[in-house]
C-alpha cells in the first residue's frame, strides 16, 4: 500500500476509533456487536429482535431495506417503508441501525434515517456511489467485494476516505472459492493484514461468509480472537422464516449466547464487549 494513501496505517499505534452513535464507537477497546435479519420483514419483526437484543447486549441493529439479490424475481426489500420501521425502532430502543444503500439516490433518504449505511460486496467498486458517500454525513460500512483482492478493498475504501468520509468500517464477509460446501471462504488473514495495513476498524460477518448458522458461532469467534473490531451477524425471532438468507440466520437465543461467549475471548485479546443495557427504555409510545 503507497504511504501517501489516506488509509494507510502510519505507525502500530494509529488506529481510527469510529463512532457510529453518542457513546457506542468501534475500533477502540470496546467491540461492535452488530445482529439482526437479513431483511425488515415488518414492525413486529424488528421490535422482537430489539428487545432481545438490547439485553443481549448488542451495540447495533442490522436490517436490510433496499437489498441486492441474485434474482429479479426475489424479494427486494420493503424500501421506503422498512426505512420508516428501521427509523422507529432505532428512536424506540435506543439502538443504532446499519442498513444498505445500492445507488446515489438513496444516500439522502438512508442517510436520515439510519446510523450507519452500508455498501455491500456487490458494490464495493461502485466507484461513483463511493465517491458520493464521501459527502455523506455517517459512517459507512464497506463489506469486501465477492473476489476483491486486500488491495482493492483497500482501494475502494480509499475513494470514499478521499472524497470526505473518514469514517469507513471495512468488513470481511468471506470470497468466493471452489468449494460450494461454504457460501463463501472467511478470510481472517485478510483481517490481520487489514489492521497491520489500515488504521480503520475491521468487523466481521461469518454469516454470509459461511452460508450455514451452524458454522457462525465458531467462526464469530475466532474472528474476534483474531483482532477484529466487531461482528455483523444475521439473525431472526424465526430464523427457518427468513424471507432471505435463512439457512444463516441465527436464533435470537443462539445470538444472546453467542455474544456472551464472546466475553472471555475478547478478555484474552485486550479488548472489552460494553454492558447491555438492563432494560430498553422506550422513547415513544
Ligand atoms: C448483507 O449484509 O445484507 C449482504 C447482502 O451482504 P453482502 O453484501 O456481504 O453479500
Ligand atoms: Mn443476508
Amino acid at each position: 500500500m503507497q504511504d501517501a494513501t489516506l488509509t494507510h496505517k502510519k505507525d502500530a499505534n494509529h488506529s481510527t476509533e469510529i463512532a457510529i452513535a453518542p457513546h457506542i464507537t468501534v475500533g477502540g477497546r470496546d467491540l461492535l456487536i452488530v445482529g439482526g435479519p437479513c431483511a425488515v420483514e415488518s414492525l413486529p419483526q424488528m421490535e422482537t429482535v430489539a428487545e432481545r437484543l438490547a439485553q443481549a447486549p448488542v451495540q447495533a441493529l442490522r436490517g436490510g431495506v433496499y437489498k441486492p439479490r441474485t434474482s429479479p424475481y426475489a424479494f427486494q426489500g420493503l424500501g421506503d417503508e422498512g426505512l420508516a420501521i428501521l427509523d422507529r425502532v432505532r428512536r424506540q430502543y435506543r439502538l443504532p441501525v446499519i442498513t444498505e444503500v445500492m445507488a446515489i439516490h438513496q444516500i439522502a433518504a438512508i442517510a436520515a434515517h439510519a446510523d450507519v449505511l452500508q455498501v455491500g460486496s456487490r458494490n464495493m467498486q461502485n466507484f461513483d456511489l463511493l465517491k458520493a458517500l464521501g459527502s455523506a454525513e455517517k459512517p459507512i460500512v464497506l463489506k469486501r467485494g465477492l473476489a476483491a483482492t486486500i488491495q482493492e478493498f483497500v482501494m475502494a475504501a480509499e475513494y470514499i476516505v478521499s472524497h470526505g468520509n473518514p469514517n469507513v468500517i471495512l468488513c470481511e464477509r468471506g470470497i468466493r472459492s471452489f468449494d460450494p460446501y461454504t457460501r463463501n471462504v472467511l478470510d481472517l488473514g485478510a483481517v490481520v493484514a487489514l489492521k497491520h495495513l489500515t488504521h480503520l476498524p475491521v468487523i466481521v460477518d461469518p454469516s454470509h461468509a459461511t452460508g450455514k448458522r451452524e458454522l457462525v458461532a465458531d467462526l464469530a469467534r475466532a474472528a474476534i480472537a483474531a483482532g477484529a473490531d466487531g461482528l455483523m451477524v444475521e439473525c431472526h425471532p424465526v430464523p427457518e422464516a427468513s424471507v432471505s438468507d435463512a439457512r444463516q440466520a441465527l436464533s435470537l437465543d443462539e445470538m444472546v449466547a453467542l455474544v456472551h461467549s464472546l466475553r472471555p475471548i475478547a478478555a484474552a485479546v485486550g479488548r472489552s464487549l460494553p454492558a447491555g443495557q438492563a432494560t430498553p427504555e422506550p422513547v415513544l409510545a
